[in-house]
């Protein structure tokens, strides 16, 4: 199983050695580890050295943390001298602030200069902004995931049709989730599977602290919606995220 989005960090977890060690027994291969701002961006690269070939930098700066806009170069610098997966977590988020759209799209837009520049996927977080967000994808070719993905059918199709994958989590395992309607729709090689830990626990868990090992729990819910079984399920959103991460 491979988590193509979690944030393993040590404000979050207390004790990260003890964490990998589970995952790796609960046949966890490799977790993306996604960074929120400059700061995250050196934990992770940290964390990699640390746990060699498991937890895999995603570096970038989050549009909440727009404020650390100005750190860019220095991203630029890290993702030159460092082995990266994936510029993100990076994108458009009018949920909370809505009058800074234009200063959030122009660092979507140079953080995705910087995948092309670099040849890299980008990780891409969007809440209350989708139609943004699909424009600029389509103006600024790039290949990636939508982490997270709550649209449409509609718009789901669009995405994949520019080469997307779509990030699936806990939240197809809530109740009031209208996801599954996606996930009946759509190919399973378009998904890859992900936690977004420690945030977002899928059921039976929900509400208790996530881990990337609760993949498992997504796989099992998209098994059921597909009528596939949970083996083929987590063979085929693996091979996707070796491809789509060059892992
Ligand atoms: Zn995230």
């Amino acid at each position: 199983m491979i988590d193509t989005h979690a944030h393993i960090l040590n404000e979050y977890y207390d004790d990260i050695d003890s964490l990998v060690k589970m995952l790796k027994e609960n046949k966890v291969l490799y977790v993306l580890n996604a960074a929120s701002n400059y700061n995250e961006s050196l934990e992770v690269l940290d964390l990699s050295k640390t746990y060699n070939n498991f937890l895999l930098p995603v570096i970038g700066i989050h549009p909440e943390s727009i404020n650390d806009k100005d750190n860019l170069n220095k991203i630029e610098d890290l993702i030159k001298n460092n082995k990266i997966y994936a510029v993100g977590e990076i994108g458009l988020d009018y949920y909370w602030v809505k009058d800074n759209k234009e200063e959030q799209k122009e660092l979507f837009i140079n953080q995705i200069k910087l995948a092309q520049k670099y040849n890299l996927p980008v990780v891409v977080h969007s809440r209350d902004a989708i139609q943004d967000t699909f424009d600029i994808l389509k103006e600024h070719r790039v290949k990636g995931v939508i982490h997270s993905y709550s649209g449409s059918v509609e718009m789901a199709r669009e995405f994949i049709k520019l080469g997307y994958k779509l990030g699936i989590g806990g939240v197809l395992t809530f109740k009031n989730s209208k996801l599954y309607e996606v996930i009946e729709k759509i190919d399973i090689e378009n998904i890859v599977l992900e936690t977004d830990s420690p945030y977002l626990t899928p059921e039976p868990y929900r509400g208790r602290e996530n881990n990337p090992s609760n993949i498992y729990y997504v796989a099992k819910r998209i098994s059921e919606i597909k009528g596939i079984d949970i083996n083929k399920v987590l063979e085929i959103t693996t091979k996707t995220a070796i491809q789509l991460f060059d892992i």
